[in-house]
């Protein structure tokens, strides 16, 4: 028997890698989705085609959104990205990084191909302990499109399959985020997380996504095998 398909959203940071690297533990063939959405870091889309190459993806598409006609986040608009935050500071209230709406943007078009695919499993590495205070990375958001995913389909509503979204990540440390995926192989090299990188192209080291896994890294005892400015 074929194996079963799962749709893994890559966006080419360590979080979606190790998510992708547990889905094709888990014997499933992975379909990896990213978004070139318009984000200031779209040096991640780089790591996404070599972690889809790496960790054994079927197929990568990439699809073309641009989000940045709709603004709103530090990521898509003219505002600063935040620097050199405290780990409290990081930890209270939603930043200006977020992307208004981002995950449910990401998981309708994940759940569009899964119906195409035939696949019942979508993967999201969303984690909500170590996390930038994005609501849309909240268990209780993803049980939420999880029901309504299963009402919006032609496949739900026939009845012929009830589709499941994998959050393996979702009651981890990014520490421990870092070990499991150590654990799968990931190559860390292959992974971008910095939102604003230097001109010189290394990791700034200070924006709130290079300092949650300076962390993880540091609270593992491992060594980023990606450099970082500052
Ligand atoms: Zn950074």
């Amino acid at each position: 028997m074929a194996a079963r398909r799962a749709v893994v959203l890559l966006s080419g940071g360590l979080d979606s890698a190790t998510a992708f690297a547990t889905a094709r533990a888990e014997d499933f063939a992975g379909y990896a989705l990213s978004f070139d959405y318009g984000q200031r870091h779209d040096r991640e889309l780089d790591s996404a085609r070599r972690l889809a190459t790496a960790l054994g993806a079927e197929e990568h598409l990439v699809l073309r959104l641009d989000l940045r006609a709709v603004g709103g986040s530090a990521l898509t608009a003219d505002i600063a990205v935040p620097k050199g935050r405290s780990d409290q500071a990081i930890g209270t209230g939603i930043p200006v990084t977020y992307v208004p709406a981002r995950n449910t943007i990401f998981l309708s078009h994940a759940l569009a191909w899964a119906e195409v695919l035939e696949s019942q499993d979508i993967f999201i590495g969303v984690n909500s302990l170590d996390y930038s205070g994005y609501p849309d990375c909240r268990p209780e958001y993803i049980e939420a499109f999880e029901r309504m995913a299963n009402l919006a389909t032609r496949a739900g509503v026939e009845g012929r399959s009830r589709l499941t979204i994998h959050t393996p990540l979702i009651r981890l440390t990014k520490a421990q985020i870092v070990q499991r995926g150590l654990d799968l192989g990931v190559d860390f090299g292959l992974t971008w997380s910095c939102y604003e990188p230097e001109p010189d192209g290394r990791a700034c080291g200070l924006c709130d996504s290079c300092l949650l896994r300076r962390k993880g890294f540091a609270e593992a005892g491992l060594r980023d095998p990606v450099p970082a400015a500052h």
